[in-house]
């Protein structure tokens, strides 16, 4: 892994393809020359403001031209990015902001009534607005104006590239420090195991994941940009509005999340549309039902690769391999300079047998620096170099990894260790389900039951007996669901997590 800063793999690209195009947004292509050259004003712009090496700038944008062109700039002034996710409300946004001391925030203008609400309250001192429709403060920044280029000197293994605040799914979200050293190492791991097309810079990469989530950002933007591909940008996933991406883009990577296979299979029902100049579907972030993943493949042609990582790994840990052995259920084996192991959960310390659940831990050149100011939190998560990720799995003689759930969201029933993805992978097999969560709810005898939360398919009569009665044919007795509730919908975080917290609490 080159020791080099994050921004020097986009400058390799310059060079090598500068008339291809970089990136496609709202109906207009950018060549590698073009974005470079806005890349460059917006740093010189920034500089001239006052940014310096070390300072934080926080980001807060949906997939669109200006997120990239932010992101490189930040990083040319040796300065660090601040993911924030556009969704958050007011108390979240003062979180990240005011942990991160952000001194910049850049912010797309439909967003200002929530950061105009907080931002008295927190260090930033430049606001600069970025709009899709009118002139604002970030396109005088896009102009030449004669500022000199920021001459950060970075050093690539301690310098932090990127603050990626966790997604928050099981508590206050926490700041991981990748530096660039982190990002590049990943960025050449994903490539090595994707078999992509870098000769002649014509892959393009529909990219509906969220950047501001480090799914987005290294499988996505920062691979597509290595390989001189081109990025189609799209702000928010609409089921009809992505196939007609698909069929008139004609993407060849699909890096996606599982209720996004989920809602594309379910829409292909009612339209057959045309699938076929997808080569690679990769899937992280949650699990891929063993269903749809088989469903998917034998609809589109393409194999879909699952693959897993976490916001402290930047985020790729392991993945199915493009082509050779893969196994459907598992996230496949770790990427090249990986290492994992299943370690006793309850001490993290004794390493399991083939076979055996505990929990996944891994070392490699991709794991964070660490939490920003948070201490007690790192020497948790970081032992003697080895990321504990709070996951429990298991792995077979091949090598192969499978995640059976989080270590906060396994359910222990009548002191049985029940976990929550063996009872959806059974669920998402009934013909009438669309999407299920399995979560654990307090009982007085049993400590915890099993109960199910499901989705059925369009019109579809669903009774809860009959899918009771389905888990039982299937599943030994104490991991049946004791009660089905069918809902229209299932509360999901903006990537498309199944926000099992808010499930309990709504159950419990
Ligand atoms: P927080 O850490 O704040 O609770 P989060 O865990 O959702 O939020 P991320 O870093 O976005 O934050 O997500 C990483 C987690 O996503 C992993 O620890 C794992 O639980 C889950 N995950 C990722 N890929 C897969 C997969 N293929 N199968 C199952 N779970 C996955």
């Amino acid at each position: 892994i080159p020791e080099i800063p994050l921004t020097k793999l986009f400058e390799q690209s310059v060079l090598k393809f500068p008339n291809h195009t970089a990136v496609t947004f709202n109906g207009r292509a950018y060549t590698y020359s073009q974005l470079d050259r806005l890349i460059k004003n917006v740093a010189a712009s920034l500089k001239n403001v006052g940014v310096k090496q070390g300072d934080r700038v926080a980001l807060m944008l949906p997939n669109c031209l200006q997120y990239p062109i932010s992101y490189y700039a930040t990083l040319l002034c040796g300065a660090t990015i601040v993911q924030v996710n556009p969704m958050y409300k007011s108390s979240e946004l003062l979180h990240v902001l005011n942990d991160a001391g952000a001194g910049v925030l850049i912010a797309l203008d439909r967003l200002l009534p929530a950061v105009e609400e907080v931002i008295g309250q927190t260090g930033v001192d430049a606001l600069i607005p970025v709009s899709f429709e009118s002139d604002c403060k970030f396109n005088d920044y896009m102009k030449d104006n004669g500022h000199p280029l920021p001459d950060a000197t970075i050093d690539p293994k301690e310098d932090i590239a990127v603050l990626q605040y966790t997604g928050g799914t099981t508590g206050r979200s926490k700041g991981a420090m990748l530096t660039h050293y982190n990002l590049v190492a990943n960025t050449l791991q994903s490539y090595a195991t994707s078999k992509v097309r870098t000769q002649i810079g014509e892959e393009r990469v529909l990219t509906i994941s969220p950047l501001f989530h480090v799914y987005g950002m290294t499988s996505c933007m920062n691979l597509t940009f290595y390989i001189g591909g081109n990025l189609i940008l799209v702000p928010k996933f609409d089921v009809e509005q992505t196939v007609e991406i698909i069929e008139k883009l004609k993407p060849t990577i699909f890096p996606g999340v599982p209720t996004m296979f989920i809602s594309l299979l379910d829409y292909y029902k009612k339209r057959k549309f045309d699938l076929t100049s997808l080569r690679t579907c990769t899937s992280g972030s949650a699990p891929l039902p063993v269903e749809v993943l088989k469903k998917f493949n034998e609809t589109s042609g393409t194999n879909v690769a699952e693959g897993y990582g976490l916001s402290e790994a930047s985020p790729v840990t392991h993945r199915n391999p493009i082509t050779g052995m893969q196994k459907p259920g598992s996230i496949g084996i770790p990427i090249p300079n990986t290492d994992a192991k299943i370690v006793e959960s309850a001490t993290g310390e004794e390493e399991l047998d083939i076979g055996e659940v505990g929990e996944l831990v891994i070392k490699g050149p991709q794991i964070m620096k660490g939490y920003w100011n948070m201490r007690e939190e790192t020497e948790n998560v970081l032992r003697d170099g080895w990321l504990y990720t709070g996951d429990l799995a298991k792995m077979d003689a091949d090598g192969f990894f499978y995640i059976v759930g989080r270590k906060k969201e396994m359910i222990i029933a009548s002191g049985y260790n029940v976990y929550p993805v063996e009872v959806e992978d059974v669920i998402y097999t009934h013909p009438k389900v669309l999407e299920a969560a399995v979560i654990g709810v307090p009982d007085k005898y049993r400590g915890e039951t099993i109960k199910a939360v499901v989705v059925p398919k369009d019109k579809e009569k669903l009774g809860e007996d009959e899918l009771m009665d389905y888990c039982r044919q299937r599943l030994a007795a104490y991991k049946v669901p004791r009660s089905v509730e069918i809902v229209s919908e299932l509360p999901k975080t903006t990537v498309g997590k199944i926000l099992k917290r808010s499930l309990v609490k709504t159950y419990s």
